[in-house]
């Protein structure tokens, strides 16, 4: 296959096939530069040179009854990580400001639990939701859980949600080995509740969790088919204490490897490197964008502490590369 034939049927409003993208995987050496090349120009075809960023928030940590097997905030493994209880509506709003200041243009509420119940909690995440939006400073966004109502999605978005982050984390075949307290589709369905609502989709997965290249390959279909609008792209970071903790980190090449084969499958989409990104990537960060990414988060991750966004902008400067404005985010 020549990926630059590939390249151009995609310019085109194309799409790659499961085989082509399975071939992709095997770009190495000399010819790795080649499908970055190509990825890149995809990502300037369909992205522009504005690139999004975005900032979390923990706003409940630690001692979730789930067992995701790479999560640090289950209770089921010893992390040490902090544990704290849903934060008041003043804390969450001061930290969205903060975001703001450092350049996002969207801020997401994450709690650690199996997913978002009706009742005091679904009114405070609401409100909070609502008092961001107010404020017109950046865009409010959340993840979760699990949502198994409709008319939990609805409040959401009548709280002015922009968007909701619910990774599919692999493919199916794969998921049954990462997490057995809920199902592969369960999170399908969310998604579709989500959708449903008008709600934008964030959703993607970790790639270096032992899964195969087919399952790669088949996570990112699975999210081309449910319309993800943005694509984290995490890279396992192993977490002493939790059952993946001594699995070895991806290779940085193989990082870069996954962002470009996701910008040929999901060509549109806002491809984000997230989790993973400083420990996996090491020096090569600065080969994200070059290796289809359009965005990236700013500042800390859940667990674990990400490096100073003053950095970011300087990388992104240095790449020739510029931070969107924040209404450029309300067109995806
Ligand atoms: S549901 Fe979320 S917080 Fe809970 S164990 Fe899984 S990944 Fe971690």
């Amino acid at each position: 296959m020549d990926v630059f034939q590939l390249r151009d049927r995609i310019l085109k409003g194309g799409r790659a096939t499961r085989d082509e993208a399975l071939e992709l995987f095997t770009y190495d050496g000399p010819d790795l530069m080649d499908l970055f090349a190509a990825a890149n120009r995809i990502r300037h075809h369909f992205r522009g040179d504005r690139i999004t960023f975005c900032s979390i928030m923990n706003v409940k940590s630690g001692k979730c009854a789930e067992d995701c097997v790479f999560c640090a905030q289950s209770v089921r493994y010893k992390t040490g990580v902090q544990e704290y209880q849903l934060l008041d509506v003043d804390a969450i709003v001061t930290e969205a400001r903060e975001a703001a200041k450092r350049g996002s243009g969207c801020f997401g509420l994450v709690a650690a639990w199996r997913g978002l119940t009706k009742g005091a909690i679904l009114d405070n995440v609401c409100e909070s939701l609502r008092r961001i939006k107010a404020e017109g400073i950046i865009h409010p966004d959340a993840s979760l859980g699990i949502i198994e109502d409709a008319s939990i999605a609805r409040a959401l978005a009548e709280a002015g949600l922009h968007e909701y982050n619910h990774n599919l984390e692999t493919s199916r075949r794969f998921f049954p080995r990462i997490c057995t307290t809920h199902s592969y589709d369960d999170r399908l369905q969310t998604i579709r509740f989500l959708k449903a609502e008008g709600i934008h989709i964030c959703s993607g997965g970790i790639f270096g969790m032992g899964e195969t290249v087919q399952d790669r390959v088949d996570m990112l279909l699975d999210l081309r088919e449910v319309g993800a609008d943005t694509v984290p792209v995490n890279f396992l970071n192993p977490m002493p204490g939790t059952p993946m903790g001594d699995v070895a980190k991806m290779p940085p090449l193989e990082c870069l490897r996954c962002l470009a084969v996701a910008r040929f499958v999901l060509p549109e989409a806002d491809i984000k490197t997230a989790g993973g990104r400083e420990a996996c990537l090491r020096d090569l960060q600065s080969m994200m964008f070059f290796a289809g990414a359009s965005s990236t988060m700013l500042g800390n991750y859940l667990t674990t502490t990400g490096r100073n966004s003053g950095m970011d902008l300087q990388l992104l400067e240095d790449c020739g590369l510029t931070a969107a404005e924040k209404g450029a985010f309300a067109a995806y």
